[in-house]
C-alpha cells in the first residue's frame, strides 16, 4: 500500500509526551495523548507535538512557528501505551518497511546468534517492530501479537509471508496471551497453528538439547533470554550445584556437563516433568526438588548443606515501580541463603529479569547480602539477555534482564 503522509490522522501528543519522543524513547502513554478524535483502532499515523501544551515562546524565539511531525506511529484506542513509534521520518510505504525490518531483523540473529537453533527472531521494539514477537524453536516458529496494529488481518499475513520465505519453518503456531487481547480490546482467540501442521519438535542450544510442544496438554517454550548466560554459567560452575527456580531444565542442563551433580528446584511439577524428559533426551541424570525455593533455602542454608555453584533465576518479583521495595527484600533473602550455602571459591549465578529492578538494585542487593554474610564477592561476568533480544539504547524497558556471575569466598 503507497500512501502520502498527509493521508494518514494525526494523534496530537502534549509537551512531555513529545519530549520523551526527542529523547530516543518510543512509546507515549495515554496520559501524554491530548487529541486522537476519530483514529481508529491500530491505526498508522502522524505524531505531532500539541502546540497549547508548549509553553508560549518570545517573539525573539527561532522556534516559532508550527511544530515538526514527530515521526510515524502505530495508534492503539485502548492500551495504557497509546503511541508505539516506527520511524521519527514519513513512512510512505508501509508493507515495504515492515518487509525491510523483518528481513534486517533475521540478518541480525544471522550474524549474531551462534550454536543453536533457537531464538528470539523478532522482539517488538528491540528489532523497531512494535507489537509483535516470534521465537524460533529449530523449525516450528511461535508468533506472539500484542497490539491492534499488528493484529490486523494485513499485517498479520504480512509478516506471515516473509516468515515463511526467509526463514522456512515446518510451521507456526500462535501463541495467545489472553492479557494482552484484553488490555488491547481484541477479541478472545486461542493460540493455535497460523501455518503448516507440527506443534512440537526438539531444539539445541549450545549443544544441549530440549523438547518443545507449542500447544499440547504439557506446554514448553523457553526462557530463550538466557540462552548465553547458560554457557557462561556452565564454564565456570564445577561440583555441586543447586539450580533454583529450574523450571524445564535450562541452566541444569547446561551446568550437568561441567559438574559433578546438579539439584534443580522448583515449585511447579509440570516444569520439573519436562525438565526430567530433556534430561533423559542428553542422557544425564540430574535431581530434581518440587519446592518453595524460599522455604527449601532457608532449611539447607539453617543445617549447612554446601555447594559449589548456586542459581537463582526467580520469576519477575517486581511487576511494578510500586512493588520494589517487596521484590528487593525477595532478592536480598535468596541470595543471603545462597551466599552462606556456598563453599569458598563457589560460583553464585544471580538474575533479575523485573525492569523495575536495576542494574544498580540488584548489585548493591547482592553486596548487603555479602555483607550480613561476611563473604568477599568478585564479579566475573555482568551480562544480560542473550544477543537475539536486543538492547536499544534509549529504550530502557529492553535491558530487562540481569545476570550477574559471582565467585564467593
Ligand atoms: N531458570 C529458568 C527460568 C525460571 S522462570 C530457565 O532458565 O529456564 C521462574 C520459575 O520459578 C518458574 O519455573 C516457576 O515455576 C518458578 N517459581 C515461581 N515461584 C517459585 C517459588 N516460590 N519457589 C520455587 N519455584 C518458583
Amino acid at each position: 500500500m503507497k500512501t502520502s503522509d498527509a493521508a494518514y490522522p494525526a494523534v496530537f501528543v502534549s509537551r512531555r509526551g513529545a519530549e520523551r519522543i526527542r529523547a530516543g524513547h518510543v512509546w507515549v502513554y495515554r496520559s501524554d495523548v491530548v487529541g486522537a478524535e476519530g483514529v481508529a483502532p491500530g491505526a498508522l499515523v502522524v505524531l505531532q507535538e500539541h502546540a497549547e501544551s508548549t509553553p508560549r515562546r518570545k517573539t525573539s524565539d527561532k522556534n516559532v512557528g508550527p511544530t515538526r511531525a514527530l515521526g510515524t506511529a502505530f495508534y492503539s484506542t485502548a492500551s495504557e501505551i497509546a503511541v508505539r513509534m516506527l520511524s521519527r521520518g514519513r513512512v510512505d510505504d508501509l508493507d515495504q518497511l515492515l518487509r525491510e525490518r523483518i528481513r534486517s531483523a533475521i540478518e541480525y540473529r544471522e550474524r549474531f546468534v551462534e550454536n543453536s537453533n533457537a531464538y528470539r527472531v523478532l522482539f517488538s521494539e528491540g528489532d523497531l517492530l512494535p507489537g509483535v514477537i516470534v521465537d524460533r524453536y529449530n523449525d516450528v516458529l511461535s508468533m506472539q501479537v500484542l497490539t491492534q496494529a499488528m493484529d490486523t488481518e494485513r499485517l498479520r499475513e504480512l509478516v506471515l509471508s516473509e516468515l515463511k520465505e526467509k526463514l522456512q519453518p515446518t510451521s507456526i503456531v500462535e501463541k495467545v496471551d489472553a492479557r494482552v487481547r484484553r488490555l488491547e480490546q481484541l477479541p478472545e482467540k486461542t493460540s493455535g497453528l497460523l501455518f503448516g501442521e507440527k506443534t512440537s519438535t526438539e531444539f539445541e542450544m549450545s549443544g544441549v538439547r530440549f523438547l518443545y510442544d507449542a500447544l499440547g496438554g504439557q506446554k514448553t517454550g523457553a526462557f530463550l533470554d538466557q540462552r548465553e548466560n547458560y554457557a557462561a554459567a556452565e564454564k565456570y560452575a564445577r561440583g555441586e550445584a543447586l539450580d533454583v527456580f529450574c523450571y524445564q531444565g535450562g541452566f541444569a542442563l547446561h551446568l550437568a556437563r561441567s559438574c559433578k551433580s546438579v539439584t534443580g528446584v522448583d515449585s511447579s511439577r509440570p516444569a520439573l516433568e519436562m525438565a526430567e524428559q530433556n534430561a533423559i533426551l542428553n542422557n544425564r541424570e540430574l535431581d530434581w526438588i518440587e519446592a518453595n525455593a524460599f522455604d527449601l533455602l532457608r532449611d539447607y542454608s539453617d543445617s549447612r548443606r554446601q555447594y559449589d555453584c548456586i542459581v537463582l533465576d526467580p520469576p519477575a518479583f517486581a511487576k511494578s515501580k510500586r512493588e520494589l521495595p517487596t521484590a528487593l527484600r525477595g532478592y536480598k533473602e535468596l541470595n543471603l541463603r545462597a551466599l552462606k550455602m556456598l563453599r569458598a571459591g563457589g560460583i553464585l549465578v544471580t538474575c533479575s529479569c523485573s525492569y523495575h529492578v536495576s542494574a544498580a538494585d540488584l548489585l548493591e542487593t547482592v553486596q548487603s547480602a555479602a555483607q550480613d554474610s561476611h563473604k568477599i564477592v568478585r564479579i566475573v561476568e555482568n551480562r544480560g539477555a542473550a544477543k537475539d533480544h536486543p538492547n536499544v539504547l534509549g529504550i530502557p524497558e529492553t535491558a530487562y534482564l540481569k545476570c550477574l556471575i559471582m565467585v564467593v569466598s
